[in-house]
């Protein structure tokens, strides 16, 4: 494992977050990475920067960057592979969830049968599933659908058993799309029993995505926003502002969220700015060594501290609200 952490870190972690962040954090959106659950070529092509990582990204890995980067904190996660349909999604959720500190998602490809998701579930003592678009139905087309994320039965098997969906919302438009928030809708309203996570709060790294349409899902009680790799001090006061706060929850996206660099708005568009020398997606390189960064991990924590919550909403936010939603479920499932 490559020292991450620079000097620089530990400064900005002591003058900003030491004793302002709360003992315990819950991180609700990690991607653990295990190596028997991947062709070796998967990681070379798709998560390049898992180079500083050995090609892989272990719970083990992720509690001790957390020790690094936020000294002190007690860390919880709930996990899941990454997305492709490469991956062996029955191994990826074979990280060793434990229900105590660390809770589990298995990845959802809507080819996949309920008897094998519900084997995994059972097997794994997973909380509910991960789909993504790349392992939806018509994925090669372009004009994937969030319905296409999963089948029928798979549906009326994670709302039987209220189970958890972390979901990356599809199309360009993303919390813009009125089609996406259609389907948003329909699905909270349709499987009331799932809790429908929608990560990095519909994908809006910029302002105009988020502004006016996260008020739309305030009725439904199953809807939550995780805030995974938003740096935008803007699209968080936003979202405080206009939706119950015990429905929002803390997450990072890692390991991504350990890399230094920024994601910021540019014309109604997002990019990360990076040092590093990685294809990050969106991503524009800096190479020029006259700015010096922290990881997104800072930004994100910089930004939320920013909006002076009060104490009981930024521990809610930060592990309560997570914490609850994951226990209930786990005791439920596996009476633990
Ligand atoms: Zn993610």
């Amino acid at each position: 494992m490559l020292e991450m952490v620079t000097q620089q870190d530990r400064k900005v972690f002591q003058e900003e977050f030491a004793g302002r962040l709360p003992g315990k954090i819950f991180d609700s959106h990690v991607h653990i990475i295990l190596k028997g659950s991947y062709s070796p070529s998967w990681g070379t092509e798709n998560i390049s920067y898992l180079e500083k990582t050995g090609w892989e990204f272990t719970v083990e890995q992720f509690f001790s960057l957390c020790k690094e980067f936020l000294p002190g904190v007690e860390m919880f996660l709930a996990g899941f592979g990454g997305p492709s349909m490469k991956v062996n999604r029955s191994h990826a959720g074979s990280f060793g969830v434990d229900n105590s500190h660390v809770f589990g998602l298995r990845l959802l490809s809507a080819y996949d049968s309920v008897e094998e998701v519900a084997s995994d579930v059972e097997k794994y003592h997973l909380c509910g599933v991960k789909p993504y678009a790349c392992m939806a139905l018509k994925r090669d087309s372009g004009e994937t659908e969030l319905l296409d994320f999963f089948t029928k039965e798979q549906l009326e098997y994670l709302n039987k058993n209220k189970l958890i969906a972390t979901v990356h919302i599809p199309r360009k438009m993303r919390l813009e799309d009125p089609l996406n928030r259609r389907q948003m809708a329909y699905l909270c309203e349709t499987y009331p029993d799932i809790t429908f996570i929608f990560a990095h709060i519909g994908r809006s790294y910029y302002k105009r995505c988020a502004v006016n349409y996260v008020d739309e899902f305030v009725k439904y009680p199953n809807a939550y926003w995780d805030t995974a790799m938003i740096n935008h001090e803007g699209v968080l006061k936003y979202t405080f502002d206009h939706f119950p706060a015990e429905r929002i929850l803390y997450g990072t996206d890692s390991p991504i969220a350990f890399l230094h660099g920024k994601s910021v708005e540019i014309n109604n568009q997002y990019v990360y700015i990076s040092p590093e020398k990685f294809n990050l997606g969106t991503s524009l390189h800096d190479g020029t060594g006259k700015v010096v960064y922290v990881p997104f991990l800072y930004e994100q924590l910089r930004s939320v501290l920013s909006l002076d919550l009060p104490k009981k909403v930024l521990e809610g936010f930060f592990f309560e609200n997570a914490h609850s939603l994951y226990t209930k479920t786990a005791e439920r499932m596996f009476g633990k």
